[in-house]
């Protein structure tokens, strides 16, 4: 252990600091309180042994510092106060010390005292690796939480938070953004022709797509089942849906055949687009929505295209 040895007399430093050495501990000295509060300030200390009455900052006061600083480290604090002191020892208990010693020290009575701390620091340290281990499962279990096992991208909670985000930001800078709400055409009957391995491949395959063919800035999420949302921040109306026709002609790039999808032969996406336009009053929800009913007519005219809210498709490769 690092031990640290505050005390105003010479005599007494020197005893000490013999003693915690022959134990095998290292140990350090300050010659008063403020010395000693530099020193917890700059090097991690195990143990404080510290006087009462000293110069300055003394006993008590730096018992108190020291339990208000620990943040992740312990300090275990032993306080060395004279016999006719000894009433005071419960004050000091009170303000953070975990023992007492009575001036004059004795070495077998700071033997005990260290063994004591030992174990405590032990228990401490014991309790902060467990601590740093929970914390990292922790964030691999948020991730986890957020994140489709099947593609890999963010699922339906990432796309509440990440949407949630987009927009407060985009009201309150006054930009725009648009989503895009993507779903695989006839994919029923692809997995009835193909059989569901082949259609979670596909899954697969179209997420990477969107994950990769994506601007940076903009992501992907799976809504649910075959249907995939996608948000594009700053994006106009026009400028989305030529993102979104582009992703599209390359999910129909990727010619995963799929006889039932008549005419194109093979798997292809629809999608519906709506924006934010920050000088309106849609909530994120209303134009998650105007993208669905977007989409609902993109499969209405005849899948493989991307529309916007207005009735007509804006962009087809047909
Ligand atoms: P539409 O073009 O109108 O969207 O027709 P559709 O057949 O794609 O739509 P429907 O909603 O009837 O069917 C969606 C299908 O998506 C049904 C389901 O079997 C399939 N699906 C959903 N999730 C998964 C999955 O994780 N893996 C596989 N293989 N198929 C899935
Ligand atoms: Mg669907
Ligand atoms: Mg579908």
């Amino acid at each position: 252990m690092r031990v640290l040895i505050a005390d105003d007399e010479a005599t007494t430093r020197i005893v000490v600091k013999a003693m915690v050495q022959k134990l095998g501990h290292e140990a350090l000295v300050a010659i008063d309180g403020d010395e000693a509060w530099d020193v917890l300030q700059s090097v991690a200390i195990d143990v404080l042994i510290t006087d009462w009455v000293m110069p300055g900052l003394d006993g008590l006061e730096l018992c108190r510092r020291v339990r208000a600083q620990s943040a992740g480290t312990y300090t275990y604090t032993i306080l060395a106060t004279a016999m006719s002191e000894r009433a005071d020892v419960l004050a000091g208990m009170q303000a953070g010390a975990d023992d007492f010693l009575i001036k004059p020290i004795d070495p077998f009575a700071v033997q005990t005292s260290l063994i004591a701390a030992e174990r405590v620091t032990e228990l401490h340290n014991q309790l902060n690796r467990f601590r740093g281990q929970l914390e990292i499962l922790n964030g691999e279990l948020a991730e986890q939480a957020r994140t489709d096992p099947l593609t890999h991208l963010g699922n339906r909670l990432r796309l509440e938070e990440d949407l949630y985000a987009l927009h407060s930001r985009a009201q309150r800078h006054g930009r725009p953004y648009s989503i895009a709400m993507c779903d695989l055409d006839h994919f029923k009957e692809f997995n009835d022709t193909y059989g569901h391995p082949q259609g979670d491949d596909s899954l697969q395959r179209v997420a990477a797509v969107l994950a990769v063919d994506m601007r940076g800035g903009d992501s992907a999420y799976r809504f649910g089942g075959e249907e995939f949302t996608l948000l594009l921040a700053d994006a106009l109306l026009p400028g989305a849906v030529i993102a979104v026709d582009r992703l599209r002609e390359s999910i129909e790039g990727l010619a995963i055949p799929h006889a039932g999808n008549t005419p194109f032969g093979v798997l292809t996406v629809s999608a519906g687009v709506a924006t934010y336009d920050p000088t309106g009053v849609l909530t994120s929800a209303e134009v998650l929505e105007h993208a669905d009913q977007a989409l609902y007519a993109a499969k209405h005219n005849g899948r493989n295209q991307v529309a916007t809210t207005r009735t007509e498709s804006v962009a087809t490769t047909r």
